[in-house]
């Protein structure tokens, strides 16, 4: 007799679709494709054949999928990648009004009006990109209304009002009196800031006012390692703010290294792919909800789904593997903590930036993306850029990053 899928035992088929690599995605929607028709042949084809583990996301006290969508949603192609979100239960979208130039929220906005049921399943979250203008609260009100007419929705689950914050001092009496409005108002369920620089003392800050429901915030094997990220995450555990990763699956700046060689091999033993790994050490931490990944082609969807399918426990060696990891290639990570490198370096306080920049087009070859944000630098510090004596700040980097070498890579690359 054939062996139907579901009759494998389940372990062994999603580590396999782990390590399978593109074969991932067609095992396992035939995997959900079976089971739809074993369970009743007659039935409408639905659209979430797989269920996510869910977790609450914070204070809001809303169930969301343990894995975001977190992508440019803009491109044609993207539609398809969308529709095999749902089917594998990936129901928390994630996007910001700057990402694929201003157009994936579009992209969302195509997708319901062909499929308008499915609304009520999602979970949409996007965000006030000031693209380069200087933030108001009369910017975030009109990014608001600009993001609900791209969307085309009348109400935003999470609106992240403030994304890419890194200086505390921005979340003022003004923001918490808008975002109390917009809630009055139904245009928001939740209000969210998001940060990758100085994410402590954003977080730590965030965890001290009751009216910022959700932090999204860089988090992976390399952060985790910072005893003042684990305290700031703790700080907003303890106050019930909801916890989201991102740049969990981050890439280093350096090419392949032994180091590199060496974890891969690790955790393909262990029967997963890095980046599957990359996940699960992250969700083992369950003061995390959810972790927003920014795949967007189908193979990298199902590897991420099988990830978080899977019940393997990373062990403590899997973690000790991972801080020596960290440890040993620390250098080609920018770990965000923009102030020390703008202290070092006032004429240029955009290091950190500028060092993001380069990894989404190093690491993830998203190259144009990577030129739209190097181009919102300002001009003026841009033409310092390549002149700055940056030792100091090479210095003081708890990187050790060879920061004056990246930034001319970056300048050569990106401008
Ligand atoms: S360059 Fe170094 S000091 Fe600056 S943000 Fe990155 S890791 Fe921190």
């Amino acid at each position: 007799m054939k062996e139907k899928p579901d009759n494998i035992n389940r372990r062994d088929f999603l580590r396999t679709v782990g390590a399978a690599g593109l074969g991932g995605s067609i095992a396992l929607t035939a995997a959900a494709d079976a089971k739809e028709k074993t369970t009743d042949p007659n039935a409408p084809r639905r659209i979430q054949k797989i269920k996510l583990p869910t977790r609450t996301l914070g204070k809001t006290g809303v169930k969301v999928p343990i894995l975001a969508l977190g992508m440019m949603f803009d491109a044609l192609e993207k539609q398809i990648v969308l529709r095999k979100a749902l089917e594998l239960g990936v129901t928390y979208w994630d996007t910001a009004y700057s990402y694929g130039g201003e157009k994936s929220e579009r992209g969302i906005a195509k997708f319901l009006a062909k499929n308008p049921d499915v609304r009520k399943h999602l979970f949409i979250a996007t965000k006030a990109s000031t693209s380069g203008k200087p933030r108001t609260i009369d910017l975030i009100e009109k990014r608001l209304h600009q993001s609900l007419k791209k969307l085309n929705i009348s109400r935003i689950d999470l609106y992240y009002g403030m994304h890419d914050i890194s200086n505390p001092a921005e979340l003022t009496d003004d923001l918490r009196k808008w975002a109390e409005s917009a809630k009055k108002r139904n245009l928001i369920r939740f209000f969210g800031i998001s940060t990758h620089r100085n994410m402590p003392a954003c977080l730590q800050a965030a965890a001290k006012l009751d009216w910022i429901d959700v932090v999204m915030t860089t988090y992976n094997f390399r952060v985790m390692q910072k005893k003042e990220m684990q305290d700031a995450i703790q700080a907003c555990h303890k106050a019930g703010t909801g916890l989201v990763a991102m740049k969990t699956q981050t890439r280093k700046q350096k090419p392949i290294s032994d180091e590199d060689e060496k974890v891969v091999g690790h955790f393909l033993k262990r029967g997963f792919t890095l980046g599957q790994a990359k996940i699960k050490a992250v969700l083992a931490d369950k003061r995390f909800t959810s972790v927003a990944i920014g795949r967007d082609n189908i193979s990298h969807l199902t590897l991420n789904v099988a990830a978080v399918l899977d019940k393997t426990k990373l062990t403590k060696e899997d973690m000790d593997v991972f801080a020596e990891y960290a440890r040993t290639t620390c250098s080609g990570y920018c770990a965000g903590c923009a102030d020390i490198c703008s202290d070092a370096c006032p004429d240029v306080p955009c290091i950190s930036e500028v060092m993001r920049h380069l990894m989404y087009y190093n690491g993830y070859g998203d190259h144009q993306n990577a030129r739209e944000l190097f181009a919102r630098i300002p001009a003026r510090i841009r033409k310092k850029l390549l002149t700055t004596d940056y030792s100091l700040a090479e210095a003081r980097c708890p990187q050790h990053m060879p920061i004056a070498e990246l930034i001319a890579e970056a300048v050569n690359k990106l401008a």
